[in-house]
């Protein structure tokens, strides 16, 4: 046994999960027939991974929504609200996942928050006093009799409970500590039965062993696994970790009777040095994450042997080359990308090229004879790669100065003379942006890129649309407008299709949450802005209303990070040519005649490496001057938003203030405010649009239920520095459902409003 990976993308080369699950709720597909589809994905998935080569393959990676929800569903970590609704097992699940509305029983969602450093996203399990934990589910066990009869190599793996403690909601005074006997209880009994079906490895995720670990913490650590592991068991048990190092936890790690340990030798760059330094026993296996299952381009084999070569020379353990992450974060195939010049492709190594490369890594570590083209044919590849170089744009930035980061007057001021501009009414109301992405919008956008209709036809459709929905944004009551953004597919990718330096995929899907997927675009050469973007539709939109219309722009933070960046360059270098390209924009949107400009970055926390002494020097200090760059230039009566949305805001609100934007938007209404009292308590100075309408959930939120949230709000925030609007855009809702919640909202609103 030499190479497996952590995990392989589940939703289908072209998407068959993600249509057939779609399709299940819109109540097209029955039941079986979804899992019918599922199973069939899983099969051609291990048979693609078996037919590469790949000794150890990962079972219970599959999963219809995310793999935390799996793992608290299969330890009966359901809140009882959910069970009371008394469905099936799968319909309770999605339930959980996308909240449950039928008549007059309406069930929210449980939280959604940002998978550690990626855009991948987990939903919350939550913790109370009745929380029974126990093994009820039958999911992992089902896949691996599954791909047992199918001749897979099988490897189990579970979302570990350290992580699970560590990502969940504990609710009526619960803590972590209280649910750790029956945790072990529960994990031991996994690992019962699968001795009882004889698998050979059962690989337990723990990412959050690579936060910074506290001693209580390293205590529940220790705790959880000693109950676990000390039942008498022959499945040997792989902690797996991954986006970082071991440093706080190497050693307990090591004491620990584990049989394997998954390191990520990538992000986690100082595992290397915590191998050397502390040693591994020769009694383990060393599961080395070499190949990056979060960025796309192959694998340079020179440095890799290097590095395993070295780990070899310090170490008499057993090596297994594995991924660095869950291929989960790639697309699946970069062989039907043949719109791309040859040149580029070669590059590429999506999940499935990512297999071959194990197996090639694998052949020559092991020094065969007849291997050494590999390690040729690899090295020439990167002996002169050729990324387009803008000279104007190098000029640009190497001549940037402190003061280009710095906005005058302070913001106090600057609130005071926006506030005679706009004239808002008290708590103002807007939207994010996105307005419903119907169908025949995305129709008139597909029929355009195939050629059907002609440029002006396109405009003039996205015209009538924005016409459409001015209007109606100003029939409900609305305060700020927006254009709807009916031009965009992506928040990102239509920003790197407009930007000079970024290569497109043509189904090159990553899973985001859920079914929904994005396609990031991939960054090869410089970064610049040719023409304007969004001036056109903005303006257009102005025209059509006296309200102010704020124009859209995605941050320079966000089209990074939710891009594949090149690895011979620094972020710091990219990102200043991104926010250079937009402050462009934001200029042409200012000349012409629009006075607040959102610029989101929904993306910002998510890159935060995941070890507090690493935020500032290895993210924050290129991230936040990155966004100051792109506004700071403008009028004082030029307000500036901003939006985030599905993270943990918490411990970076004074980076967040820092952006020095005028506004921000954001989500909190999954989250039960807890980001209010902290801004409170932070002094937070942006004025602050806490999302009142969860749009990630199909359930129109009541006026009176709004109305309770606004009153809440302006008990804790500055009446004056608070806006009121859902909790992001509201792309992927329906117009009926949208329209009836901005009705609700701005209604609820204006009861509050004249009763301060
Ligand atoms: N302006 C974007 C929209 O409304 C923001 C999307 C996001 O935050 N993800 O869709
Ligand atoms: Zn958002």
């Amino acid at each position: 046994m030499t190479t497996t990976i952590i995990g392989f993308p589940r939703i289908g080369q072209q998407r068959e999960l993600k249509f057939a699950t779609e399709k299940y709720w819109r109540k097209q597909l029955t039941q079986n027939e979804l899992l019918q589809v599922a199973a069939q994905l899983r099969k051609n998935h291990w048979k693609v991974q078996q037919e590469a080569g790949l000794d150890l393959i990962p079972v219970g990676d599959f999963s219809f929504f995310d793999n935390l929800l799996d793992t608290a569903n299969l330890l009966n970590i359901v809140p009882k609200r959910y069970k009371r609704l008394g469905l099936s097992p799968l319909a309770e699940y999605f339930a959980q996942a996308r909240g449950y509305q039928q008549g007059e029983v309406a069930v929210k969602a449980l939280p959604m928050k940002k998978w550690f450093n990626t855009n991948y996203h987990y939903i919350v399990p939550e913790f109370t006093t009745d929380t029974d934990i126990k093994l009820v589910g039958d999911k992992l066990f089902a896949e691996l009799d599954e791909a047992l009869k199918q001749g897979i190599n099988a490897k189990a793996v579970v979302i570990g409970p350290y992580t699970l403690l560590k990502l969940s909601r504990f609710l009526e005074d619960t803590t972590a500590k209280n649910f750790v006997p029956a945790l072990s209880a529960a994990y031991a009994e996994i690992i019962a039965r699968l001795d009882q079906k004889k698998i050979d490895w059962l690989q337990i995720d723990e990412p959050a062993l690579c936060l910074d670990v506290t001693a209580t913490e390293k205590e529940l650590f220790k705790e959880l696994y000693t109950g676990i592991l000390t039942p008498k068991h022959t499945t040997k048990v792989l902690l797996q970790t991954y986006f970082g190092d071991l440093r706080d936890v190497y050693q307990e790690a090591l004491t620990l009777p584990f049989d394997g340990i998954g390191l990520d030798f990538l992000e986690g760059s100082y595992n290397a040095e915590l191998v050397e330094k502390n040693g591994f026993p020769a009694t383990k296996t060393l599961f080395a994450g070499v190949v990056n299952g979060k960025n796309v381009w192959r694998n340079h084999y020179v440095t890799t042997l290097k590095l395993l070569k070295e780990l070899t020379q310090t170490i008499a353990a057993p090596i297994v080359i594995n991924s660095s992450t869950s291929l989960l974060h790639v697309p699946y195939s970069a062989a039907t990308e043949e719109q791309l010049p040859a040149d580029v492709r070669q590059h590429l190594a999506f999940a499935t090229e990512k297999l071959v490369e194990l197996k090639e890594l694998d052949a020559l570590k092991h020094d065969k004879i007849g291997n050494q083209q590999f390690l040729e044919k690899n090295d020439a590849l990167f002996a002169n790669v050729k990324h387009p170089y803008n000279a104007a744009v190098h000029a640009q930035s190497d001549h940037l100065q402190p003061n280009d980061y710095e906005r005058t007057p302070e913001r106090k001021e600057r609130q005071q003379l926006q506030k005679e501009e706009f004239k808002l009414p008290l708590l103002p109301t807007t939207t994010i942006g996105s307005f419903p992405q119907t169908r025949d919008v995305r129709q008139n956008r597909a029929k355009f890129r195939k050629g059907e209709i002609t440029r002006a036809q396109y405009d003039k459709f996205n015209e009538e649309k924005i016409a459409r929905i001015v209007k109606i944004q100003e029939e409900i009551g609305l305060d700020v407008l927006v254009h709807g953004e009916y031009e965009r597919n992506d928040m990102v990718e239509y920003f790197g299709e407009k930007l000079d330096g970024f290569i497109f995929t043509k189904n090159g899907w990553v899973q985001s949450y859920g079914t929904r997927g994005v396609k990031p675009p991939i960054i090869w050469g410089d970064i610049s802005r040719t023409a304007p973007i969004t001036v056109a539709a903005s303006v257009f939109a102005k025209n059509l209303t006296a309200k102010p219309v704020k124009g859209m722009l995605t941050g320079p933070v966000t089209i990074f990070n939710w891009s594949f960046p090149r690895e011979d360059i620094a972020p710091k270098e990219t990102v200043t040519q991104i926010a250079l390209a937009l402050q462009g924009e934001v200029f042409d949107l200012e000349s012409n005649g629009i006075k607040i400009i959102q610029i989101d970055e929904p993306a910002l926390r998510e890159n935060l490496p995941l070890r507090k002494s690493n935020w500032n020097q290895e993210y924050l200090d290129w991230a936040v001057p990155a966004f100051r760059l792109v506004h700071s230039k403008v009028a004082p009566t030029t307000q500036i938003h901003t939006h985030m949305c599905y993270s943990e805001f918490g411990d970076i609100i004074d980076a967040i203030d820092q952006l020095d934007a005028d506004v921000i938007s954001f989500e909190a209404s999954r989250a039960d405010f807890t980001l209010i009292d902290q801004l409170a308590a932070a002094d937070f100075q942006t004025e602050v649009g806490p999302g009142v309408y969860d749009i990630h959930s199909p359930r129109i939120p009541a006026e009176e239920e709004v109305e309770a949230l606004i009153e809440q709000i302006i008990k804790k925030l500055p009446l004056d520095r608070i806006w009121i609007n859902p909790d992001c855009g509201l792309k992927t809702r329906s117009e009926e459902e949208s329209f009836a919640s901005l009705r609700n909202i701005v209604e609820a609103t204006r009861k509050v409003r004249s009763s301060v």
